[in-house]
């Protein structure tokens, strides 16, 4: 779990196929993507003939030079940003995953988390199988090696009926590129057009980078099948309940996609109007925790009428560690990343918006912080409901009880932040705010709903308390 108190995004996917400079690109369409994981990034490509893998802990920009682009040949490219979910964030765990199987070399990517992986790696060990790394995503590979003869594209659903829980992939062969959704959907994946290439990106702003024009989605349950005979579409599960990840519209996404047909600012502005509605509060201004909470409160602001300001500046150029000095300064760790400017604050009451509360230090010390540089009152708004359960669908989180609102009333998670007040944005009125079907939407981490299977090992997680 980050220290800025976050679920933490999975993975990004993002393939090429028919472009001559099919590295180049998959490494500006990751970079697009860095935001869905900053632990390892990767890049398979192919020539038609063989795959070369070039992957590595580390940023997207750190990772790939020049000359490493330069050992990726071919027209067709596969990439793979990581932050670990499954699996630790050792180098073996690194994606695109490769193997050479009795139909040629493989490489396959990964965003999503299986919740049955660990009794078919189990199974599969038990039957002599030798696993490379603790990703669930090698789980896939030896399901295919499994799999009766045939085209990959018969294999695959054989392979895939077999494993519960959440998955976008990318698969590349020398032949052909194949793109999967899982059959409910959670995970984002669009399919795009550069001239006469096909891109694949779990973002629009990846293809927006590349000036690739968004066509689809890659439907919940199909299989698009690219190759130099064209495209095809293979329905490889009947229609299952859409469980799209909400959370992707409160946080994960980068405000400039388009995600299952809606720009992810314009949901999050009406999240924060939801908010302003479900719980105003006489205040003179409107800030945001940048940059997540940034276009909920133009929201908040727009429907209050309160005028919005920026009263916390981020530096941007945080890294993970920090030395700090031994004289101490007080809220250190959040005050390298956000500074409160007095001269926005001083005096004045105000609304700060953020778009969730995981264990709450954070946004505790940030009220503080506030309160500090002089604000008359400090009013927390939440555009989204309290977090109360961990996710198991390819997001990083914490256990149970580490959760402030799984075990913490609103009134009492308010006092715990020294806040005047908080209020939280209510499940309905999320769900309203996307503009789509709520049905159609994942809710598991603020509702307990896990409607897809949880593997027996995972429960833990789930306990309040030590039993
Ligand atoms: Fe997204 Fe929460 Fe569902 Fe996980 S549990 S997929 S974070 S909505």
């Amino acid at each position: 779990m980050s220290p800025d108190d976050k679920f933490h995004d999975e993975c990004g996917l993002f393939g090429i196929w028919n472009h001559r400079e099919a590295a180049n690109l998959t490494y500006l369409g990751l970079y697009a993507l860095q935001h869905r994981g900053q632990e390892s990034a990767g890049i398979a490509a192919t020539d038609g003939v063989s795959l070369h893998t070039e992957k590595a802990m580390g940023w997207v920009a750190d990772v790939f030079s020049p000359e490493r682009l330069r050992r990726l040949p071919g027209h067709r490219a596969i990439g793979h940003v990581r932050y670990s979910t499954a699996g630790t964030s050792r180098l073996r765990n690194a994606q695109p995953i490769t193997a050479n199987t009795a139909r040629g070399p493989i490489a396959i990517a990964h965003n999503g988390n299986l919740t049955n992986a660990d009794p078919l790696r189990r199974e599969m060990e038990r039957d002599g199988a030798i696993f490379q790394s603790s990703s669930d995503t090698e789980v896939i590979l030896h399901l295919l090696a499994r799999a009766p003869a045939g085209p990959l594209e018969e294999q695959l659903p054989y392979a895939l009926a077999r494993v519960q829980g959440a998955y976008s992939l990318l698969i590349l062969t020398p032949n052909a590129m194949y793109a999967v959704r899982d059959p409910y959907g959670f995970r984002p994946l669009t399919l795009g057009r550069l001239d006469d290439a096909w891109v694949v990106a779990s973002e629009t702003c990846a293809l927006d980078l590349i000036e690739a024009r968004a066509e689809r989605d890659v439907e919940p349950g199909e299989i698009v099948i690219v190759s130099d005979d064209g495209i095809r579409s293979v329905r490889a599960f009947p229609p299952a309940e859409r469980l799209q990840c909400v959370f992707e519209y409160v946080y994960f996404a980068r405000p400039d996609s388009v995600l299952w047909g809606h720009n992810v600012h314009t949901v999050r502005k009406a999240l924060g109007r939801e908010l302003a509605r479900e719980h105003p509060v006489e205040a003179d201004i409107v800030i945001p925790v940048p940059d997540s909470g940034s276009s909920a409160a133009l929201g908040f602001s727009e429907q209050s009428g309160i005028r919005y300001e920026m009263g916390l500046i981020r530096n941007h150029y945080v890294g993970r560690t920090f030395i700090e000095p031994q004289q101490g300064i007080r809220h250190f760790g959040v005050k390298v990343k956000l500074n409160p400017m007095r001269e926005m604050l001083e005096g004045r009451r105000v609304v700060v918006i953020d778009d969730s509360i995981v264990r709450g230090t954070t946004s505790r010390k940030i009220v503080r912080m506030i309160r500090a540089a002089g604000a008359a009152e400090v009013h927390m708004r939440i555009s989204s409901p309290p977090i109360q359960w961990p996710c198991y669908y390819g997001i990083d989180t914490p256990t149970r009880k580490e959760l402030i609102g799984a075990s913490h009333s609103a009134e009492e998670i308010r006092r715990y932040l020294g806040a005047d007040s908080l209020g939280y944005l209510s499940l309905e009125g999320m769900l309203k705010a996307t503009g789509s079907d709520p049905a159609h939407f994942c809710h598991a981490c603020f509702t307990g709903q896990y409607k897809v299977g949880i593997a027996p090992e995972a429960t833990p997680q789930l306990r309040l308390f030590d039993v």
